[in-house]
């Protein structure tokens, strides 16, 4: 088939497309998807460019196959009214190459005291509520919060830590910590509030969207929760259906992330909840930091990793690859669910849609190379391991960028 593309939108699928003048692409031989969607990654700009900006989480984004972002709101100032919300956006038109999709934050300055003007930040262009990777503390204000947000239509996307036990830790509470001395996150300090974040969706009737999940025993309480009919989706990251806590060894602190790698059986739990629906999303979790803050002792350390680049490829060789989901399905979690979850017009490859289009060579086996990362961060968890596929070109609104390497 063709995909005739003009203005930047699907034109035409077909046959024999070919017209005199235009622009050819080949795919042979290669699979041709929907843009992918990023619903959960960090730009880090206003306030940390230091880390990244714009241009490059754009870039290293479009790279891994995103023709769509949405953008963590803890930044500085952090997004938190309608004059950030319409600054982020407008410089997101000269600067970003991908589409980008503010979140609006849920409390001001993420600081867990006082709530913003959502409906306000809602006219502006936000497409989801979230905090980022900032929990909410106080039943109170997020009883409130919950009550404000069900007088609009838009979901409210939280990071579930119980920050009185979970130590601020970016390691799980096991074998692997107790052996290297170092406090960890226990998987309760997730589920706890997870269920709390549960039941208010229930009482309000809100649509909650989970980040991050970690633990199996999270893939069981929301797995109850749909079969209760509340209105809640779920997202994971590569790394969580891929490595262990052992990956921290060493003090490994590439290996800090919040909430922290756990263990094989929450890895099993976790593809099972993607292969059962209990799990809707997968994102890459782009948390760019300076080489500097890793390189520190494991406490002190930030957390997170550089992750744009990398996520479609690990989810294809881990989940596609080894017969654990279809292509189709893994493009549901990339592409299709987000884009219905924040209730933007993307997804397919449609006429009349956007032309964001990515072309995957699936043989193309190679290793992770964090030095050729368009990110600011090159360094990843995951240097040297071996992946199936490759991401050739990525085209948005009919602009294409082609990768050689
Ligand atoms: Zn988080």
């Amino acid at each position: 088939m063709d995909i005739l593309i003009n203005q930047g939108k699907i034109a035409e699928i077909g046959t024999d497309l070919a017209i005199e003048g235009y622009y050819t692409v080949d795919a042979t031989d290669k699979i041709v998807i929907p843009g992918l969607i990023d619903m959960h990654c960090e730009i880090c700009e206003p306030g940390y460019e230091h880390r990244e900006n714009l241009i490059t989480a754009s870039l290293s984004a479009a790279r891994g196959g995103f023709t769509s972002i949405t953008c963590n709101p803890n930044t500085l100032p952090a997004i938190d009214n309608k004059t950030v919300v319409e600054y982020i956006k407008a410089k997101s038109i000269t600067d970003a190459v991908t589409h980008l999709f503010p979140y609006g934050c849920l409390t001001k300055g993420c600081e867990n005291n006082e709530l913003t003007e959502y409906g306000e930040m809602q006219l502006s262009g936000t497409v989801a509520l979230s905090d980022g990777d900032i929990p909410i503390q106080d039943n109170s204000l997020v009883n409130k919060i919950f009550r404000y947000v069900s007088m609009l239509d838009m979901p409210i996307i939280m990071h579930c830590e119980d920050t009185s036990i979970s130590n601020n830790s970016g390691i799980h509470e096991g074998y692997t910590s107790t052996r290297l001395g170092l406090k960890g996150f226990p998987v309760v300090a997730e589920t706890m509030h997870l269920a709390r974040n549960i039941l208010l969706s229930k009482e309000y009737d809100i649509h909650l969207h989970i980040a991050h999940v970690s633990t199996k025993e999270s893939v069981e309480l929301i797995r109850m929760a749909k079969a209760q009919g509340i209105h809640i989706t779920a997202e994971t990251s590569p790394r969580y259906f891929i490595l262990d806590e052992t990956m921290a060894d060493h003090y490994n602190t590439f290996a800090k992330v919040s909430p922290p790698l756990r263990t094989s059986e929450d890895i099993e739990g976790i593809i099972q909840g993607l292969k059962d629906g209990t799990i809707d999303v997968i994102s890459s979790d782009h948390k760019p930091n300076t080489i500097d803050s890793k390189q520190l002792e494991f406490q002190v350390a930030s957390f997170g990793f550089s992750s744009f680049e990398t996520a479609f490829k690990l989810a294809y060789t881990h989940l596609v690859s080894n017969n654990q989901l279809s292509l189709n399905d893994l493009i549901q979690k990339m592409s299709h669910n987000p884009a219905q979850i924040l209730g933007i017009n993307k997804g397919h490859i449609k006429v009349g849609y956007d032309a964001d289009i990515v072309i995957v060579d699936q043989h193309d086996t190679h290793t992770i190379n964090p030095n050729i990362f368009l990110s600011k961060a090159k360094y990843s968890l995951y240097e040297g391991i071996e992946v199936d596929v490759n991401i050739t070109n990525t085209i948005i609104s009919g602009k294409n960028y082609g990768y050689t390497l």
